[in-house]
């Protein structure tokens, strides 16, 4: 029997909680198959949080995050409320970000997958081949532009934001990347300015040649400028395996690989402190309230952050793989919920299901 493990489950707002809740027997399962020994205990975020705490992150979900090993995350943030509440009070910036901050989640993991029996949903059908991108984005996540200093003039002729990078974050990153290549065998491609800026150029660049020298030698590394990275993801996005980036730049560059597969429901992600192993897992997409509480949402984003917690933090690449082929087979058999059906799709061998049928059918792929 492996060690126990404790898990905070933050279902969080809009279709966070239903998502959430379809996936728990996959997890349940998983675990039991994998021979570890989980517990589970919810916690509220969010709007969620708010309504019965009157905070989008109470001290009662701090303290059970703290006394966790990860967090399984859904999503935070409606729209529509926001009025309500000042921007700093709101999920976004009292909840998420300082998650991120407070268990120093440096090491954001988005894997991008094309499945090969859902090409029709890419944009680039017709005149790319995207059957097999199966590429994956370690982002910085602490560093960069988003965390530097903020100045405003008071006159409003100037605005800054500073890109600030330390050493040790660049060195983080670019260590998990290198070691999920060793492993994997595939190439990194290392995104930079080095052209141009400094931070998130030619000392970025110079960082991730002397870890690749020094401590991964093995292992393919190419540099990239980032513009012509952006032309090439999606003119040749089957040559990329592990794609390296700073902050700004990674959460640019995602989001574009996203658009690549033609779903957000398709797309898991984890933010890891490198050091201790502790991660946060979440769908990369947010809490689609067009689509909350219809039994329409999407769950393999969450299924596949549930892998990424079995392949990080529990240290268990065997279960991952094993619920990753289980959606895999799921989608073989034709199984679709109603973001993986093609405008005008005249497939007679497709069956929509719901938010709990499709977990269902992955669940029962589980054995
Ligand atoms: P969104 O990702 O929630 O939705 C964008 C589109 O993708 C919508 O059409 C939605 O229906 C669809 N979509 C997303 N997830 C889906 C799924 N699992 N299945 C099927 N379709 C899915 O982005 P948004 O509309 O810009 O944001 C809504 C709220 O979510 C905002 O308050 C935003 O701040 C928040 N947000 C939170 C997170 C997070 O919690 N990490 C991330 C992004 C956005």
């Amino acid at each position: 029997m492996k060690i126990s493990t404790r898990i905070a489950v933050l279902p969080g707002d809009g279709i966070g909680p239903e998502i959430m809740a379809a996936c728990m027997p996959i997890l349940t399962r998983s675990a039991e198959h994998g021979g570890h020994k989980l517990s589970t205990k919810n916690g509220l975020i969010g709007w969620a949080a708010h309504d019965v705490y009157g905070d989008v992150m109470p001290e009662e979900t701090w303290q059970l995050c703290q006394e966790s090993d990860a967090i399984l995350f859904g999503a935070v943030g409606l729209p529509k409320r926001d009025p309500e509440l000042k921007s700093e009070m709101r999920p976004e910036k009292r909840a998420l970000l300082p998650l991120r901050k407070k268990f120093n989640l440096g090491c954001n993991i988005r894997p991008v997958k094309v499945y090969p029996n859902l090409t029709d949903l890419s944009p680039l059908k017709n005149n790319r081949l995207v059957g097999g991108v199966d590429l994956t984005f370690f982002r910085e996540l602490l560093g960069g532009d988003y965390f530097g200093e903020r100045r405003l003039d008071p006159d409003g002729q100037w605005a800054e934001d500073v890109c600030h990078y330390d050493r040790n974050l660049i060195v983080n990153i670019a260590r998990a990347a290198f070691g999920r290549a060793q492993i994997t065998k595939e190439k990194v491609t290392s995104i930079d300015k080095a052209n141009v800026l400094g931070a998130t150029g030619t000392f970025w660049r110079g960082i991730v040649q002397e870890i690749h020298d020094t401590e991964f030698p093995f292992v393919a590394l190419e540099h990239q400028f980032v513009d012509a990275f952006n032309l090439f993801l999606f003119t040749k996005p089957t040559s990329f395996q592990i794609v390296l980036t700073s902050n700004l730049q990674g959460d640019v560059l995602s989001d574009g690989g996203a658009g690549l597969s033609g779903s957000m429901g398709l797309l898991p992600s984890a933010s890891l402190d490198t050091e201790t192993g502790f991660g946060l897992y979440e769908p990369s997409g947010g809490s689609a309230p067009d689509i909350a509480g219809q039994n329409l949402a999407n769950p393999i984003a969450m299924i596949l952050s549930i892998a990424l917690m079995f392949r990080y933090s529990l240290k268990d690449e065997e279960t991952a793989v094993k619920i990753e082929k289980a959606v895999e087979t799921t989608l073989q058999q034709g199984y679709r919920t109603v973001d993986l059906i093609p405008e005008n799709s005249t497939n007679e061998n497709l069956v929509t299901v719901g938010t709990v049928g499709m977990a269902v059918q992955v669940l029962s792929h589980l054995n």
